[in-house]
């Protein structure tokens, strides 16, 4: 045998699997096929918060007046805030290459394929084969944008997230389809730079696996700034032989016409699941993703897969966990398992979004007796003082135990202020442990304090 663990795929869960394999004393080869660190560093997370970095810094550039400070001509240099993105990018993959050096991660570029279950084939870019081996093999090939029939991309007019995130000139205007998160950061992100934003939601409700109470506070804060909001529409079809893309939406009142310089296709993504090997060797696909057991190894023994081509919630901090967890059992080790109820998801946009846990209505779903508390951000004197008064934090306990069920939070920093709750979950704390955790005054996270004293009816200050 060549390793003990071959990864294939380098993006947050192969390159966090390698980096710990190696930490463990096991000797680990990666193989990838485009740039190191996947699609989170290079066309994900990353870039995606390097340009809303630049929309939230012009957007407060553009209201310094309420600050007291008087700015003029403040203008948007479009292609410096792409290269700034593509640079951040470029530069945290770069970081994945020295760790890699650094740890003793070997790195094999090419394309790889399973061929047994001890055996990778590697296809480089001049169409060379070889085989490596090792006793133990980890997909981590990640996911792509997800292509409806009837919104086909063709990368100039008809866009997916790689596009959206290089684009050379800013359009005028742009229909984007799907509000889960990709679609509502581009919708921002483009927004606040001048573009005339569609966002087109099939169900009732944008950012649908949110808390209805947060879905609908962003739905002011995005008619406020006048992002055209449809739920329940369709796309039927995109016709992009004119100059501006014409769409067919159904909508809930009959058939609608709309034109567009650019669609965007957010409407989610696909695993990466095809001429990896699978089928040959008769490994198991439930919902269009890999089957795993509870170490996330597949029916076919030594072959585990984690990350994006799982059916665990498709995100960065998911697929590193599994990546640690995975690798230590493969080691030996006693890991307690991920508990998948309690992960936090974020949005970025302005305001950001953040929860974990259950949403009101599925706590009632499940038959919960429930305390809810809200604390809004127009009561906090930090988010007062910052002019970030949009936004509330929302918590959901257990009535019989007091523990916490789920947490939901809108407005300035609460992608930060999340792990606080995430944590809270882990240490199972009641609603008491948070109220009598004495916050810092004035801070944003006071209203995590606050939320959980208001579900019991408890007063701290105001
Ligand atoms: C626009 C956008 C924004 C996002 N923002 C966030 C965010 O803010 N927070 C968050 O948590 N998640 C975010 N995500 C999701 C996050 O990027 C993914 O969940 C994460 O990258 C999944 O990690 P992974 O390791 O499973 O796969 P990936 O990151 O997709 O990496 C897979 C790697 O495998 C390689 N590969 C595939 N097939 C082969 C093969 N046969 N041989 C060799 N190499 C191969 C690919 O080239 C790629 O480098 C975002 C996604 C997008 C698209």
């Amino acid at each position: 045998m060549n390793y003990d663990i071959i990864i294939i795929g380098s993006g947050p869960g192969g390159y966090v699997a390698a980096i710990r394999a190696s930490q463990l004393g096991l000797k680990v080869s990666i193989v990838e096929k485009a740039e190191l660190g996947g699609i989170c560093l290079n066309w994900g997370c990353i870039p995606t918060k390097s340009l809303l970095k630049s929309a939230q810094v012009f957007k407060y550039i553009k209201n310094a007046s309420n600050y007291g400070i008087n700015v003029e001509n403040v203008d948007v240099d479009f292609s410096k805030i792409v290269n700034r993105s593509r640079e951040i990018a470029a530069n945290m993959s770069k970081g994945i290459q020295y760790l890699f050096k650094k740890n003793k991660v070997e790195v094999i570029y090419g394309t790889g394929k399973l061929i047994d279950n001890k055996t990778v084939e590697i296809t480089d870019s001049e169409n060379n084969k070889s085989n490596i081996s090792a006793n133990n093999i980890i997909l981590a090939t990640g996911a792509r944008s997800k292509e409806l029939p009837n919104l086909k991309q063709d990368g100039k007019k008809i866009i997916g997230y790689r596009e959206a995130l290089s684009l050379a000139k800013l359009p005028e205007s742009m229909i984007i389809v799907g509000s889960g998160a990709i679609g509502i950061e581009f919708a921002y992100f483009y927004n606040t730079l001048g573009v005339k934003v569609t966002l087109v939601e099939f169900l009732p409700f944008i950012v649908p696996l949110e808390d209805e109470d947060v879905s609908k506070q962003l739905g002011r804060s995005f008619k406020k700034n006048k992002i055209k909001v449809m739920v329940k529409s369709l796309v039927e079809s995109v016709d992009t032989s004119g100059e501006k893309c014409k769409l067919v939406i159904k909508t809930k009142k009959g058939e609608e016409i709309h034109k567009s310089d650019i669609v965007l296709s957010a409407v989610g993504i696909t695993p990466n699941i095809e001429n990896i090997g699978i089928e040959e060797l008769g490994i198991e696909t439930e919902y269009g993703k890999i089957k795993v057991d509870k170490n996330y190894q597949t029916n076919v023994e030594g072959v585990y897969a984690i990350g994006d081509i799982i059916n665990t919630p498709a995100l960065a901090h998911v697929a590193s966990a599994e990546a640690i967890n995975c690798v230590e059992k493969i080691a030996g080790h006693k890991t307690t398992d991920i508990n998948y109820k309690n992960i936090p998801g974020c949005i970025y946009a302005s305001p950001e979004i953040s929860s974990v846990g259950l949403s009101e209505k599925k706590a009632k779903e499940a038959g919960y007796e429930i305390n809810v508390g809200k604390f809004p951000y127009t009561a906090s004197g930090k988010a007062s003082s910052s002019g970030d008064r949009e936004g509330f934090v929302k918590l959901i306990f257990d009535k019989k135990t007091d523990k916490l069920l789920g947490a939901h939070l809108i407005g300035a920093n609460v992608t930060e202020m999340i792990s606080e709750l995430v944590l809270a979950g882990t240490l199972d704390a009641k609603a008491n442990d948070i109220i009598k955790s004495v916050h810092p005054h004035p801070t944003m996270s006071e209203a995590i304090m606050e939320a959980a004293a208001a579900a019991y009816n408890e007063v701290i200050h105001i």
